[in-house]
């Protein structure tokens, strides 16, 4: 069913949050699976490593 991992290819990378930055306050655009898994995100700002708490 290729048209089935097309659509979840998709939609994984089409899936973003935007996260604010603790240290400098930049908000940066995050894959939804980081923040969802509180993965760390690297701010594109200051290059500070981060988890998204909400
Ligand atoms: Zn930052």
């Amino acid at each position: 069913m290729s048209v089935i991992n097309y659509a979840m290819k998709f939609f994984s990378s089409a899936s973003t949050a935007t996260a604010a930055c603790p240290v400098c306050g930049l908000k940066s655009v995050q894959p939804l699976s980081k923040v969802r898994l509180n993965q760390t995100m690297l701010c594109p700002g200051c290059k500070a490593l981060f988890i998204s708490r909400r």
